[in-house]
């Protein structure tokens, strides 16, 4: 490569004030990355009350000509709004991003000693309830609302291995299969047993034998999450489950504002920090920029540029462990742009 394309789209809320931070960390890795190209697309609620389309086709088209893209956060709002859908969850699907992959860390404070949480959740990202399908009908007794959770072999297939592949780069080799197959023993039997078999099908020809397959029950996993994070290494789940565990788990690190995510598919790669668009605080230049910076590094190891993604995440271990720029949500009483410079500074 010469060139490296990467699209933004900071969409809504603390999306505007996060991604450019993101974007300076690429920058400041000067020569050790290709010539960058960024080009600026149009997504989000604020977008849809403008124009009424909250993903438009230009955006689509333009992200396919991309080599990566690094989204915000949208505003969602929870009640129904005629016309709109979320263009994230939409995303995912027309450029199928099956993975969301969310590494949770702890930075301690002395770094010879082990990181309390170190987890990756590997989250289904096309199917479960995310396909949307909801009706509500008059019954005898008043509305019934109804929703289609759908399950495939095939994507839990490819879920699998995307955990399974993750393991396989990580000392402990450890994939937990989080599940509710004792109540919902058709879906998540399925996903539970496919994502178990992974490692015996033919075509993978024993490159997973070194992978150990745990599982635990959803309800149970979030608690053994918070009295026991270490027991967790790789935690592959359907889509909802995998969104609320990875809420839950960056609680344990302090602040959704450090958790990064990649959504990877087989040809396309697009990072967002796994929070969302934070109303409570936009517009205040105190979000956190770590989890869109983190984001950046992600995507940058995802295309095979480990070593400058490791730059980037020493960079920002270093600022959590040094512990005097921080923002708010950290304890801290810094501002977006001076953690961003920090991290700056050391890539
Ligand atoms: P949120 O993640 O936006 O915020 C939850 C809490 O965490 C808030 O108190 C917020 O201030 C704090 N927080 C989040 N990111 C932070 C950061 N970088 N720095 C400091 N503090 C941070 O979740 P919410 O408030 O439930 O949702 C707000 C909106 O975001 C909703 O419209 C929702 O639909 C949307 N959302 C979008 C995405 C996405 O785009 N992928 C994900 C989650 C929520
Ligand atoms: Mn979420």
């Amino acid at each position: 490569r010469s060139t490296l394309k990467v699209a933004l789209l900071p969409a809504d809320g603390i999306g505007r004030e996060v991604i450019p931070a993101a974007r300076a960390a690429l920058e400041a890795l000067g020569s050790d990355l290709p010539k960058l190209e960024f080009v600026d697309l149009l997504a989000g609620f604020e977008l849809f009350t403008r124009t009424g389309t909250a993903l438009p086709e230009e955006t689509i088209n333009a992200l396919r000509e991309q080599d990566c893209a690094l989204f915000g956060a949208v505003s969602s709002p929870s009640k129904r709004v005629a016309g709109y859908s979320s263009p994230i969850v939409a995303l995912r699907k027309e450029l199928d991003l099956y993975a969301n992959i969310r590494p949770v860390l702890s930075v301690s404070k002395d770094p010879t000693q082990k990181p309390y949480v170190d987890l990756v959740v590997v989250r289904e990202n096309t199917e479960c309830l995310y396909v949307k399908q909801e009706v509500s009908e008059m019954g005898e007794h008043g509305r019934v609302a109804k929703a289609t959770r759908l399950i495939t072999e095939r994507a839990s297939t490819r879920i699998g291995k995307m955990a399974c592949e993750i393991a396989l780069q990580r000392p402990r080799k450890h994939v937990t299969i989080i599940h509710k197959s004792n109540v919902l023993s058709v879906t998540d039997g399925l996903f539970r047993e496919t994502v178990r078999r992974v490692p015996s099908l033919p075509e993978v020809n024993g490159k997973y034998d070194s992978i150990q397959i745990g599982e635990q029950i959803v309800d149970s996993a979030v608690y053994r999450l918070f009295r026991e994070p270490q027991i967790f290494d790789v935690m592959v789940a359907p889509n909802l489950y995998g969104d609320i565990l990875s809420d839950a788990a960056a609680a344990l690190v302090g602040s959704l504002g450090l958790v990064p995510s990649v959504n990877a598919g087989d040809t396309f790669v697009m990072g967002e920090p796994v929070h969302g668009s934070a109303p409570d605080i936009a517009g205040k230049s105190i979000a956190n920029p770590l989890a869109s910076i983190r984001s950046a590094a992600l995507m940058l190891r995802h295309l095979g540029y480990g070593k400058q993604a490791g730059r980037i995440e020493s960079a920002v271990d270093e600022v959590i462990r040094d512990g005097t720029v921080l923002t708010p949500d950290l304890g801290g009483n810094s501002k977006t742009e001076e953690v961003t410079a920090e991290v700056l500074k050391r890539i």
